[in-house]
């Protein structure tokens, strides 16, 4: 796909030039590629954890040799991508819950980062699907927010719950589990306020979000998932680190992917948190958003 492609289409062009006159796997060669991999946004962890695994792998198997060398990176990224990977997840098909409670997804994340554009592009094709989707217009401090999913419920016609601004996100998810429940909703998708400057309120607010949908639903939330823009490397980074600590993140939608070189983010941040990665952001438009596949990702870093 081309988003992709584009991405990550230096990455395969400066391996190419790394391994230019090289007959085997050397030391300049590893350094070399772990510059490569730091500069795509790999992650110093990460790029460390696969420079030492393909060293290994050089110095067991003598016949490795540099031509080889994209098979072997792209298998231990494989590998990295693999060790967390969901079985929950298959595609857009939502679990179907045994008690016919809807599915409710918490989606946390900064200002910014696409949060609102994920949601309404995830309503847009979970109803293609003949899903029966509720939105939670939970960022009640930003009047911007309410009205970004407001129109992403007025295009796709989703339902929309709601209150004035200010109000407490509590209460509105409250109202939208609630609904959703009474309407026999199978997904919900709960937009949540982004604001990082402090640690201790984001918690207690996810936290007390969390407490009052469960006097609806007691497992709820099924997903919590974080929403980080790809194109901002090591503040993408940050970002996921915050949140793990404020609340229990099982899914992560990376966005933007469309317009950086720097796809690398996606196999740093799920190798360090440990976290799968479900979707990925690759444009504007409601078709834009697709669900991770770790093979064509990887392939796209090789095309
Ligand atoms: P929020 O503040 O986190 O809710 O962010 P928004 O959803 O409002 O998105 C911020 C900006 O990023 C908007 O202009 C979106 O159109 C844009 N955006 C979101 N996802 C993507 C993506 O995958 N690719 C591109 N190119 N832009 C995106």
């Amino acid at each position: 796909d081309k988003g992709l492609e584009k991405s990550n289409r230096s990455f395969l062009d400066k391996m190419s030039r790394a391994v230019v006159g090289k007959t085997k796997v050397d030391d300049e060669v590893l350094d070399e590629l772990e510059e490569i991999l730091i500069t795509s946004d790999v992650g110093v962890e990460t790029t460390i954890k696969i420079i030492n695994r393909i060293e290994e792998r050089v110095a067991r198997d003598k016949y490795v040799n540099s031509s080889e060398l994209d098979k072997i990176l792209r298998e231990e990224i494989m590998g990295l991508l693999s060790e967390n990977e969901s079985s929950n997840f298959e595609g857009l098909s939502i679990p179907t819950l045994p008690n016919g409670d809807p599915y409710v997804i918490m989606v946390v994340g900064v200002n910014g980062v696409g949060k609102t554009t994920t949601i309404g592009k995830l309503a847009y094709q979970l109803k293609s699907k003949g899903k029966k989707v509720v939105l939670g217009a939970g960022d009640t401090f930003r009047a911007a927010a309410v009205d970004q999913l407001q129109i992403w419920s007025d295009n796709t016609g989703v339902p929309i719950i709601k209150q004035a601004m200010g109000s407490d996100p509590a209460s509105v998810a409250y109202d939208t589990v609630q609904s959703a429940k009474a309407q026999g909703a199978d997904v919900v998708l709960l937009d949540t306020a982004g604001r990082l400057h402090n640690k201790i309120n984001l918690m207690n607010e996810l936290s007390k979000i969390k407490r009052v949908m469960q006097k609806v639903i007691p497992d709820a939330p099924h997903d919590v998932m974080l929403v980080l823009d790809g194109s901002t490397g090591q503040n993408a980074f940050e970002q996921a680190k915050q949140f793990t600590q404020a609340t229990e993140v099982t899914s992560l939608a990376i966005t933007k992917l469309d317009g950086t070189a720097k796809g690398g983010v996606v196999i740093g941040i799920s190798d360090q948190f440990q976290i799968p990665v479900k979707y990925i952001g690759v444009g504007e438009g409601m078709d834009d958003l697709q669900v991770f596949n770790k093979a064509e990702f990887v392939d796209s870093f090789f095309k």
